[in-house]
């Protein structure tokens, strides 16, 4: 069969996207890029806040009407898990409904789906964690791979544990032999993922070990990890990142909020000043390392006095970039007993608050670098400006620069000539293979 996949929400459900076109593949399925053109159309949709879901259930009503009327339409995924038979009822035409431990059955339900037959699968497996999945069939310049599977630090506001489940390592064997298979079809940055990866483990391998085993490998050129619980990172962690030369001076740390208060309701077990003192730690050994984080606004209780110490964290920190949200009500959480009692205009207003503060932190950041030289791993054309692209330091700052699109996946060393909050641009100089990162751009915060 021609299948589409169409994928909403973070890095871990493109990667399962990734996952579920492989092992279609491996089946005799093929691949197509446009709904009108499939047999079956499958929807890997997100359920962490509230508006990620309203606009996947959208989307889905909207494809039925793209779609072939005998073509077949699926969910997989977080909401499919979370939702189950309830999404037959909400979307017309519906006839799978595969959950994020059974994508194994995909191929075989999708022929059966053909012939009308409705499936929904979603068990839970414990332990699923795809080990035997076929290998990747395409690599981006800059690509992830998935080191563990679910979550169990039950944050009170957060449906993933309740909807991805147990949190589960993949064995180091096949982590390494996806790294390695992605490198050899051209990524040149893997960013290892996992809602926890400090808690990978896999028999005595824990994260650090894990980071060295992929930094040994041949053509790797950066290393990135996301997420990271402030709870969980050790100081071997940190000494991995300042000493291993392909792991980038970065650290997603989401903090959620700058009040102790609201930090104890969110079920996060770390106070302020442990998380600043943390960062403290990070920054002294790791030079130049940029911090960057996730926050809630208007989590139930959270008053004016609670988002001003959000505010003076930020201003205290002073992170690189941040994923700002208001807080939604996910069934099942803890939180979901709270009143959520943050009036919607208060919780949008605080919203803006920092995002207005954090353009102007990320805005000064920036500002330093211009009349700077840094390198950029070149990601594609950019669609800003003809004859631009675009690439990422190893920080993670966006650069756009002059070049033609062929430069896709070189190193660019470029002259920072102008900042904004979001993006530095600058005037390119030679292509550089940078085989072992130099210690200078460790050490001037690029
Ligand atoms: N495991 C990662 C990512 C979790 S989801 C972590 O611990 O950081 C990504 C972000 O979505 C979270 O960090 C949080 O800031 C936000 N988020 C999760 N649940 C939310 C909710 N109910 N309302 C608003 N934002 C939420
Ligand atoms: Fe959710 Fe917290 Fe787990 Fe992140 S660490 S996935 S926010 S429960």
């Amino acid at each position: 069969m021609r299948v589409y996949v169409e994928t909403y929400g973070c890095q871990m459900n493109e990667y399962d996207s990734r996952m579920i076109r492989s092992m279609l593949v491996a089946d005799g399925h093929t691949l197509v890029s446009e709904p009108e053109a499939a047999d079956a159309v499958l929807v890997n949709t997100c359920t962490v806040r509230e508006r990620a879901e309203g606009r996947a259930l959208g989307r889905l009503r909207h494809l039925r009407g793209l779609m072939r009327p005998d073509a077949v339409l699926g969910v997989v995924g977080c909401v499919a898990q979370q939702m189950g038979k309830g999404l037959l009822r909400r979307v017309e035409g519906l006839q799978l409904v595969i959950g994020t431990d059974q994508y194994s059955v995909l191929p075989t339900a999708l022929r059966r789906a053909r012939s009308r037959v409705t499936r929904v699968a979603t068990e839970t497996v414990p332990g699923q964690s795809y080990d035997d999945r076929p290998a990747p069939l395409a690599a981006s310049v800059c690509d992830f791979v998935a080191v563990m599977r679910g979550c169990d630090n039950f944050c009170s506001y957060c449906v993933v544990p309740h909807v991805r489940g147990r949190e589960r390592s993949r064995r180091l064997s096949s982590v390494i032999a996806e790294v390695e298979a992605l490198t050899r079809l051209g990524a040149r940055d893997v960013t290892l993922i996992g809602q926890n990866v400090n808690s990978y483990r896999d028999g005595d391998t824990d994260f650090p070990a894990l980071l060295e085993s992929a930094d040994a490998l041949v053509g790797i050129d950066r290393i990135r990890f996301a997420t990271s619980h402030p709870r969980d990172l050790s100081d071997r962690l940190i000494a991995a990142i300042a000493e291993l030369p392909s792991v980038c001076e970065h650290v997603h740390l989401p903090v959620q909020s700058g009040s102790d208060r609201v930090l104890r309701a969110m079920n996060r077990s770390y106070t302020r000043a442990q998380y600043v003192r943390l960062v403290g730690r990070i920054r002294e050994s790791v030079p130049g390392v940029a911090m960057t984080t996730d926050l809630i606004v208007g989590f139930p209780g959270e008053n004016e006095r609670d988002f001003e110490e959000t505010l003076s964290l930020m201003r205290e920190i002073e992170f690189d970039s941040a994923f700002m949200f208001h807080y939604s009500v996910r069934s099942g959480t803890a939180a979901s007993q709270l009143a959520d009692d943050v009036p919607r205009s208060t919780k949008l207003d605080r919203l803006e608050r920092v995002i207005d503060a954090q353009k102007q932190i990320s805005a000064r950041r920036n500002e330093r670098l211009v009349g700077r030289t840094v390198e950029i791993l070149v990601e594609g054309p950019s669609a800003r400006s003809a004859a631009t692209v675009f690439g990422r330091t190893r920080s993670g700052r966006t650069v756009v620069a002059p070049g033609p699109p062929d430069l896709t996946g070189e190193f660019l060393q470029v002259r920072v000539t102008a900042a904004s909050a979001w993006t530095l641009r600058g005037e390119a100089g030679l292509t550089e293979a940078p085989a072992v990162p130099r210690p200078a751009a460790r050490l001037d915060g690029t």
